[in-house]
């Protein structure tokens, strides 16, 4: 994407966006184009779109809602309509107007990430394409907005979200290969180490194993470290799940349950991706990122419920739901984080329990944390990005639920309060190192795009992560 800024409104353009707030609208301060006849039936909703012709020109009038209700997210909702008009007019360069604003600063940015998070496209389709080719947009004018370089740190980010889209709407079959090849070409400043399966056997990460053992690809655990910060011992250290294909093992899913499983990996393309970011912006930030890959798999060689698997921490654990193996890989991974990687803080990211998503819905992650002053700083983040999360309680009394008469814990306790309880399990492995774990089971891969999320994969979670980052790294 390219970015051109330009004084004035120059004579020519293939498409001119221009905004209205809702509410009376007054056509005289654009008297050089002809908008009064239109303008008569558009009321400014946000949203709301009219295309007209000026000639070969093209003026799109954009609603975006009531000017004193106006917030970042209704700019980025308002002006994805304008991108979706581009796109299926063909259109590869807008020019775009901004509103009259005082936050125009916050505003900008809404713009600019509602145009960008939008202008992104996943298919496999082939027949469809020859005749109706996907078009997305190459150039932004921004009309009447001094050249900054904050739209090329935006564009950045988005790069972010859209990496880590293209990996949970991939084929499951293709995700370990594509993934270790993005962990080894991240970023010239991002340090890559992968355990490959003798590796893992040898380092005694009983529960990653215990989840591969029916998969024909071998697992692996891969580690990517960016020390923007070297002079600090902060070090903060993401976890992600990354079952690239969940069937539930013998604990088998229903057909409606396993379709929508290509996206069980959406955790670890995140963490992949903020890492990304954070080496690409150059945040000054310690961090690296943990992608435990497994397929979770069915077939003779696969572990059984009613066995017991040892932890790489040496906790025990009995198997009483091969479905709920997302726990498993993070807890070897965040025992591992413990154990090797001296972290200030552990942040996990999994699409990991169906109850989250009775709890929360899709729009919502759930946060369960250990530490006070993380909780607050991630939600903090996630107001700023409105990637919305809410925190659940720690209650530590559920963890009884997980008692085994023959392990330390089983690894899984039933329906009721199950997103809470699936933290509590992982906190388990976490030790006393300020912890939390984000359940994206519900934003990560929507079933029908909405707004600028275009596609089933959202990207949820990558800019709220570097917003943290950026908050929380040195000074
Ligand atoms: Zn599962």
């Amino acid at each position: 994407m390219k970015f051109a800024f330009s004084p004035n409104l120059e004579k020519s353009f293939e498409m001119l966006v221009i905004p209205f707030w809702e509410g009376p609208i007054a056509a005289a301060e654009y008297s050089s184009l002809e908008l009064s006849a239109a303008l008569k039936d558009f009321t400014g909703k946000n949203g709301e779109s009219s295309l007209l012709y000026q000639g070969s020109q093209r003026v799109l009038l954009l609603g975006l809602g009531k000017k004193e209700k106006a917030t970042v997210e209704a700019l980025r909702r308002a002006y994805s309509s304008a991108v979706r008009c581009a796109s299926s007019k063909k259109i590869k360069h807008i020019s775009i107007l901004f509103p009259t604003c005082k936050q125009s600063g916050e505003f900008l940015q809404g713009i600019i990430e509602g145009l960008l998070l939008t202008n992104y496209s996943f298919t496999y389709k082939h027949d469809s394409l020859k005749t109706n080719p996907i078009v997305l947009l190459e150039k932004i004018t921004l009309v009447g907005v001094q050249k900054t370089d904050y739209v090329e740190r935006l564009l950045t980010i988005v790069d972010g979200v859209h990496f880590v889209r293209d990996l949970v709407n991939s084929n499951a079959d293709d995700k370990i290969e594509m993934f270790l090849k993005a962990a080894k070409n991240l970023h010239p400043k991002v340090k890559t180490t992968v355990l490959d399966k003798k590796k893992l056997e040898a380092g005694k990460f009983g529960l990653i194993l215990a989840v591969n053992r029916s998969s024909s690809l071998d697992p692996h655990l891969v580690q990517v470290s960016y020390k923007g910060d070297p002079k600090s011992k902060e070090h903060i250290v993401l976890v992600g799940k990354g079952v690239t294909y969940d069937t539930g093992g013998l604990s088998l899913k229903p057909t409606d349950g396993m379709v929508s499983m290509k996206c069980d990996m959406a955790g670890s393309a995140t963490v992949l991706g903020a890492v990304k970011t954070a080496a690409e912006l150059g945040l000054k930030v310690n961090v690296t990122a943990l992608a435990p890959l497994t397929e979770n798999c069915i077939g003779s060689k696969s572990y059984k419920l009613g066995d017991v698997y040892r932890s790489y921490s040496g906790k025990t654990v009995e198997i009483n739901n091969t479905d709920a193996e997302g726990r498993l890989v993070l807890a070897d991974a965040i025992a591992y984080a413990v154990d090797k990687l001296d972290p200030s803080c552990i942040i996990d990211l999994a699409t990991l329990t169906g109850a989250c998503v009775v709890a929360l819905g899709d729009d919502i992650a759930g946060l369960v944390c250990n530490d006070e002053i993380l909780a607050e700083s991630l939600l903090e983040a996630s107001e700023c990005t409105d990637e919305l999360l809410c925190r659940f309680p720690t209650h530590n009394e559920y963890l009884d639920d997980f008692k085994s008469d023959i392990a330390d814990l089983k690894n899984s306790s039933g329906r009721e309060a199950g997103a809470i309880k699936a933290g509590l399990f992982l906190q388990e492995f976490a030790g006393q190192v300020p912890w939390a774990h984000i359940d994206i089971a519900g934003p990560a891969y929507v079933p029908k795009p909405k707004f600028y999320n275009t596609t089933k994969a959202t990207g949820y979670g990558v800019r709220l992560l570097l917003e943290y980052l950026e908050a929380n790294g040195g000074a």
